[in-house]
């Protein structure tokens, strides 16, 4: 009985301690990320339902964020502000033109605890591309990744999740985890509004309940919506992971 007692006593205070840190920072309201999957570089990989398996680990009631498209100025800056606020670390797959052409917003995303993959060079549909191009594409964005960061990219998603066999046996090669999606709220069109965003979130929420999420950065009414998405996660009772490469 003790040994339980003390157990539950030492359950308790870990979690007074993660909610502690979050009060403190955000307001005991904040999303926060809950906790972090490590996954280790160059393991490799393809992970996510709709494409492949499941990311391991990942539970019921848990949601890994990650936004495709960006860096770009103005869009990219006010998601990662909304998710400071709310204490909640995102995935980050970056064009390698945009690692190019933003270096310093790729930095900024990387210094406020992000992870930063990597998602083609200039977002072409690589099935209608050669091999050679192919191939080629990953390396120029490898190559972007790396002038930046002093490493490549641990982690690769599909333009338009159009996944090929010649890079997928590449990026298996390199150790290169492929990160498909569970849900998606389909946030390519202008139009858009912040109610509705919302409400394509809650709802895949309550048919998957949980997983990765893709979302665009680079997408204005995304980013004019995000701090509202996390008060959605955070309102329905979903529990935010953040995923992490080491080694
Ligand atoms: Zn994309």
């Amino acid at each position: 009985m003790r040994v339980i007692r003390g157990l539950v006593l030492a359950l308790v205070l870990a979690g007074m301690g993660a909610g502690t840190a979050v009060a403190a920072a955000c307001g005991s309201d904040a999303l926060g990320t809950s906790r972090t999957i490590t996954l280790k570089r160059g393991a490799g990989g393809a992970f996510g339902t709709v494409q492949h398996a499941a990311l391991p680990g990942l539970e019921r009631g848990e949601v890994v964020l990650t936004f495709d498209d960006g860096p770009v100025p103005v869009l990219t800056p006010q998601v990662l502000d909304a998710l400071k606020a709310e204490c909640a670390k995102a995935t980050f797959f970056m064009t390698g033109g945009n690692l190019d052409a933003h270096g310093d917003l790729a930095k900024r995303v990387v210094a406020e605890g992000h992870s930063a993959g990597i998602h083609s060079y200039s977002h072409p549909h690589l099935g209608t591309l050669g091999e050679v191009a192919q191939l080629d594409d990953l390396a120029r964005t490898q190559a972007a990744y790396q002038r930046l960061f002093g490493v490549t990219a641990a982690a690769y998603r599909f333009p338009f999740l159009e996944e090929t066999p010649v890079l997928m046996s590449a990026l298996a090669r390199d150790g290169v985890a492929v990160f498909s999606i569970d849900l998606a709220i389909t946030d390519w069109q202008p139009a858009d509004t912040t109610p509705m965003l919302a409400e394509r979130l809650s709802k895949a929420l309550d048919e998957k309940g949980g997983g990765i999420i893709l979302m665009h950065d680079a997408n204005k009414p995304t980013a004019d919506a995000i701090a509202t998405l996390l008060r959605v996660i955070k309102q329905k009772g979903y529990r935010l992971v953040h995923v992490v490469w080491e080694g």
